[in-house]
């Protein structure tokens, strides 16, 4: 249907959204759109959008503009623009307005509709604004290319946490956990495609289940998955957990399975008990001190990777502290931090950003610093460490995976995309960890 037209996607964002995007390829390429060899050539234009933070959205629509404008240049007549995801679901009017040449607009919501209404507007060129509301439809997967090593599954969609600073809720809606049978069965072909690496995706991964009234319902799934798969060439990771839903029985399960990866994904957000509560995220600085450290010591060589936000209103020196403190103790493997960025329709928005810029800049630098503090200390246990690698390219370069996701330099030229190997790690300046083959 679509095959006079062709097509470039542009995703901005999270993994969910890298995996939503890998399921809108799979559909355009099913309705006989091809791929365009260079963006502005494409008939048609489609973004992938984020809005977590403001920064995001302001990028989002720089770019958008750009390639837009150049493609039109190029071609000499406009192409076709899609905006979809979280920035198009939180400010659909505003939007209109800034691009109003928008030739689709849509949400989180409908995907399946997007090469349908393409091949609408590409007949009669006339605007089209489609927002449903959340359904509980689970055909959403990645589009598993061929000759790739690792993909996403994901396994719950929306949020219904609601931290304070976060609009995930209100571009994604109420919780929906897909039903365990889909899930082994999508993990059955992944493997029959010959992944090696699958990664469960969630907002709120442990939590899966929750909306269909089972508190342990990740527990029963990893048992489900657990016996259906023991003994395949296959790793599986799971993010994000949030902190509050973690239970020891979820890392005894990762403790005694040869299919789950050591990574536990716990972002931290802030360390003071009082901005905790702020942030509405359910937890307090002594309770997540306790699972971090219970990771710890349950598998010594699991790592554990964090999200930061620093300058939250009314964020002091002391509170501050407080998340250095954690970091420090934890020493964390993986860190993503950021500083606060208000946004609309959350609680927290309608608190005074008060934190100065300038402060914010400041102990975004500190964190980084004791972070990478905490990152050297934590190699030391890594370093001669045994461990199994995974290969798989990045940026045209082959590069290794651990178990515990940490990267790894390969030493080794013999090694292939997509194979295991067994390596001991050392450590190279900068901290980055090389991995030397061990014999056979
Ligand atoms: N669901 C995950 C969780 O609970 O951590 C991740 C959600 S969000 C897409 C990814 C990260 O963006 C969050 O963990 C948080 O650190 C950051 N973030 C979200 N909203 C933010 C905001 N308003 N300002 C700064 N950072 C924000
Ligand atoms: Fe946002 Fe909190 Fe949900 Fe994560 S758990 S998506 S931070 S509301």
């Amino acid at each position: 249907m679509g095959e006079k037209f062709s097509f470039a996607l542009y995703t901005f964002g999270c993994q969910m959204n890298k995996s939503r995007s890998e399921h809108l390829l799979y559909l355009f390429l099913q309705d006989g759109f091809s791929q365009a060899g260079r963006v502005e050539e494409a008939d048609v234009l489609v973004f992938n959008t984020c809005a977590v933070r403001e920064h995001a959205v302001q990028r989002a629509l720089g770019v958008i503009t750009n390639l837009y404008q150049n493609a039109l240049r190029r071609r000499g007549i406009p192409p076709l623009l899609v905006l979809c995801g979280c920035m198009s679901e939180l400010l659909r009017e505003e939007l209109l307005k800034k691009l109003p040449y928008v030739s689709i607009l849509t949400g989180t919501q409908d995907f399946e509709a997007l090469p349908r209404l393409v091949l609408e507007a590409c007949a009669d060129r006339r605007q089209r604004v489609l927002f449903s509301s959340p359904s509980p439809h689970f055909l959403e997967r990645g589009y598993r290319r061929e000759g790739r090593v690792s993909t996403y599954l994901p396994i719950t969609f929306g949020c219904d946490n609601f931290c304070s600073y976060c609009v995930v809720p209100y571009t994604t809606g109420p919780q929906r956990s897909k039903p365990k049978e889909l899930i082994l069965g999508e993990l059955l072909e992944i493997l029959q495609e010959g992944f090696r690496e699958v990664t469960l995706l969630g907002q709120n991964v442990n939590s899966y289940g929750k909306d269909f009234g089972n508190p342990c319902a990740f527990e029963n799934l990893l048992l489900g998955i657990e016996e259906s798969f023991r003994g395949a060439p296959l790793w599986i990771r799971f993010i994000t957990s949030h902190p509050r839903d973690m239970r020891r029985e979820i890392v005894e399960l990762v403790r005694e399975s040869t299919l789950f990866c050591p990574y536990f994904h716990l972002p931290l957000q802030a360390g003071s008990d009082r901005i905790l509560a702020l942030m509405n995220r359910g937890y307090t600085k002594s309770q997540y001190l306790e699972m971090a450290l219970f990771i710890r010591e349950r598998i010594p060589e699991a790592a554990i990777g964090t999200d930061v936000i620093v300058g939250f209103p009314t964020e002091s020196d002391r509170d501050f502290e407080d998340t250095l403190e954690v970091v420090q103790r934890v020493e964390f493997e993986i860190a993503y931090t950021y500083t606060y960025s208000p946004r609309p329709r959350t609680k927290a928005a309608e608190l005074k950003d008060d934190v100065p810029q300038e402060v914010k800049r400041e102990r975004l630098e500190v964190l980084s610093k004791v972070l990478k503090e905490g990152y050297i200390r934590r190699l030391r246990y890594h370093e001669g460490r045994k461990a199994e690698v995974l290969a798989f390219r990045e940026d045209g370069k082959l590069v290794g995976k651990t178990r515990e996701n940490l990267r790894v330099l390969l030493e080794d030229a013999r090694v292939e995309e997509g194979q295991f190997s067994k390596v001991v790690l050392e450590v190279a300046p900068e901290g980055k960890l090389v991995g030397c083959r061990l014999p056979e």
